[in-house]
């Protein structure tokens, strides 16, 4: 089957060209996140998460530690994306992400991040896969709509820490082929005291219902692949600190039982966590058997679990059966 990612539409009809302009208006007081620091990042002022005009690429490759419907055999194109807009203690990329510099030298012109994204797929990647893109999320745009006039062909991925904004979800309808968030805490306390950020909660339950309003919960694959759709990440904390239960309450009753989740176990203490004592440690396999409790109490039935092993690894490790997707 030859799939025609959702964008193409928009870019022929002179759609896209409209939403990236407007979209890059939101820079010049910036709420690009829920932060709303409305600072000028069109002439370079800096808000929380120090970031300018031009997005900054720490790095982009094909990503095979994905789950298995996004990686596929070819990996997933995955372009990271520096100065993140949270600031978890224990987050496990911070070497690419939190990278915090008001430094120009990782920034990547428009036509530089397009021509990344073509050689992604030239190189033969299923997608494109933007990580941690929410501070980037207004400028982005003009470098989808430069690739696809060049020839980009692949579904694209909106791979974030859940704090979006609303308003510029708006603009990626039709854009975005497949939402792939966290959701990291039913409690904004824990949010602020891990994460520095205010009402993480509300504010990605807002983000959240807005993908789900684009994409549903059906999941469409191409072969093996997935090219639309949305899944959610859950990455379970040492003890219960990421309130998983609510969290799972609110995708069954607010979104969608049949909304897939993918339950992570891979925690482990790394960068700041060390220091904060209810952190400073893996997963205990109680901890995690409660969530996988949970998934059932509230009928969550559609998704993938990562073995309790994974925090060994950094790449996270799934099981997978399209079947009966939470069997191990
Ligand atoms: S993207 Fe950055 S500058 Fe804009 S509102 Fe969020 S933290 Fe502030």
């Amino acid at each position: 089957m030859t799939f025609i990612p959702s964008y193409i539409k928009l870019y022929e009809s002179g759609e896209l060209k409209e939403r990236a302009e407007k979209a890059l208006e939101i820079l010049k007081a910036c709420t690009s996140c829920p932060r709303d620091c409305k600072v000028d990042r069109f002439n370079n002022e800096y808000g929380f998460c120090l970031s300018g005009y031009l997005p900054i690429v720490s790095s982009y490759t094909p990503h095979f530690g994905e789950e298995p419907v996004l990686s596929g055999t070819r990996g997933a194109g995955n372009i990271f994306f520096g100065n993140c807009n949270l600031r978890c203690i224990y987050c496990q990329n911070y070497e690419i992400s939190q990278n915090w510099k008001v430094e120009r030298k990782h920034e990547v012109t428009h036509e530089r991040l397009a021509e990344i994204m073509l050689r992604l797929q030239e190189i033969g990647c299923h997608n494109i896969g933007l990580v941690s893109p929410t501070h980037f999320s207004a400028t982005i745009l003009k470098s989808i709509y430069i690739a696809a006039s060049k020839g980009l062909r692949l579904p694209i991925i909106y791979n974030t820490n859940g704090y979006d904004s609303v308003e510029v979800l708006k603009l990626y309808e039709g854009i975005v082929d497949i939402y792939l968030p966290d959701f990291k805490y039913g409690n904004d306390e824990y949010a602020k005291k891990y994460s520095c950020v205010d009402n993480y909660f509300e504010k990605t339950k807002a983000a959240i219902k807005e993908m789900f309003r684009q994409v549903g919960d059906e999941l469409k694959y191409n072969g093996d692949v997935v090219v639309r759709g949305l899944i959610i990440r859950h990455l379970v904390l040492p003890n219960y600190l990421a309130e998983t239960e609510k969290v799972f309450k609110f995708i069954a009753e607010e979104l969608s039982p049949n909304v897939h989740i993918s339950l992570m176990s891979q925690y482990y203490p790394t960068n700041k966590a060390h220091k904060e004592i209810l952190l400073n440690r893996t997963l205990r396999q109680s901890e995690y058997e409660k969530a996988l409790e949970l998934l059932d109490k509230y009928g969550l039935h559609n998704g993938w679990i990562q073995e309790m092993e994974s925090y060994n690894n950094y790449r996270p490790h799934f099981s997978y059966d399209r079947e009966n997707p939470f069997l191990n």
